[in-house]
């Protein structure tokens, strides 16, 4: 297996600046006006150190900023100001979207139909499938379009790509390309009235109701800001993308259903009503990462933002719920500082393509640097 890149990072502005062009995954850091640049650059250069083991090149790809106890919200005064909503950026923001409330309910009232008749009938061998195809539809989201896509934090050859959207798919969410720019604009802005599932409007609106209204017009202001090229020219994600009612309809709905049907015998209601469970838990899990996560759990690596740490979400999605780390380091394939361990099974999953040579150059914190940060920003649990 390919050992994961351990890289430190300093903050300069033209590192940043490249960074933020090519990615688009950074926090946003303090407004420096006012302040003297240059004296800043070098309170950073203190403290942070290059790791000798490193090759440059690597260092230049993936340099990320360390500013000392960052403000998510410093960056709102001045960007509302120049920032007038048009009446029709305004009249979405307030509109519910119906069709996303009618098929979130419908999903649970099944769902939960499903739940409780279903698993008294069903058969192991077919609970046994029907929790793997759900793995595999968290793995989709967790492996792909989150730690591949939108954060970069490892590369990987077209059959794992090809692999990761159809898992994606059979999570039920929205594109790929979507999704990714949701999650970028919800990183660069997290916790502010430019992040998509904003913490601080309820634990509902960051759970689904933001799925279920019109989204915050700096929202889609910040989102069509984005530089999406990267995405826009992986192939595998295009066609999926481009064919998005068959692969939802065949990944989430028609192949778990026929399957259950076909290869373990179980009748029609009971395999609709099963893979309708399946549906339902996924999609709590995955949503769980933008409420439970922000609302519950500890800060040992930033105290100045919500993310937090909670092995429940972790549980539930895969090895997501180191949330407060991850939002310090998000460049980290491992989204933790602890491997696979403590119920990672993401990073388990990514560990096992890297052996076969599917998954190249994984990135994550040297120890120091964590620690450091810790040390600076942290609740002081660490
Ligand atoms: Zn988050
Ligand atoms: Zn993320």
């Amino acid at each position: 297996m390919r050992r994961p890149l351990k890289i430190a990072h300093c903050i300069d502005h033209s590192a940043r600046a490249r960074c933020e062009d090519r990615f688009t995954l950074l926090l946003p850091v303090r407004e420096t006006a006012g302040k003297n640049p240059l004296k800043k650059n070098e309170e950073n250069k203190k403290l942070c150190q290059f790791s000798s083991s490193i090759p440059a090149k690597h260092i230049t790809d993936f340099s990320f900023p360390m500013a000392p106890e960052p403000r998510y919200d410093d960056f709102l005064p001045s960007d509302k100001q120049s920032f007038v909503p048009s009446a029709e950026l305004v009249a979405r923001h307030q509109s519910l979207k119906w069709r996303n409330i009618c098929g979130i309910a419908l999903v649970h009232i099944w769902g939960m139909y499903g739940l409780w008749y279903g698993l008294q009938t069903i058969k192991w061998s077919a609970l046994l499938f029907i929790i793997a195809y759900g793995w595999a539809g968290g793995l989709g989201v967790t492996a792909g379009a989150h730690r591949l896509w939108s954060h970069r934090s490892y590369r990987a050859k077209w059959q794992l790509r090809v692999i990761l959207a159809a898992f994606f798919y059979a999570a039920g969410l929205t594109t790929i390309h979507d999704w990714v720019r949701d999650h970028r604009v919800h990183h660069k802005f997290v916790d502010t009235s430019a992040d998509p599932h904003d913490i601080n409007r309820g634990f509902f609106f960051a759970h689904c109701g933001w799925i279920m209204t019109g989204k915050h017009p700096m929202v889609i202001q910040q989102g069509r800001k984005l530089d999406m090229e990267d995405i826009l020219r992986d192939k595998v994600v295009s066609w999926c993308d481009e064919n998005f009612y068959f692969m939802k309809m065949f990944f989430c709905f028609a192949l778990p259903t026929l399957i259950l049907r076909y290869v373990f015998d179980e009748p029609w209601w009971l395999c609709v009503g099963t893979n309708m469970v399946r549906y339902m838990i996924s999609l709590n899990g995955v949503w769980s990462v933008n409420s439970v996560a922000h609302y519950f759990g500890g800060h040992p690596y930033d105290k100045n933002i919500r993310p937090a740490e909670n092995w429940f979400v972790t549980a539930c999605a895969l090895g997501e719920g180191w949330h407060n780390y991850h939002h310090v380091f998000p460049f980290d394939y491992s989204s933790s500082e602890f491997g696979f361990k403590k119920n990672n099974a993401t990073t388990l999953f990514i560990n096992f393509f890297s052996l076969i040579g599917w998954a190249r150059d994984l990135k994550t914190a040297s120890k120091e640097m964590v620690q450091r940060h810790a040390a600076r920003c942290g609740d002081g649990t660490y």
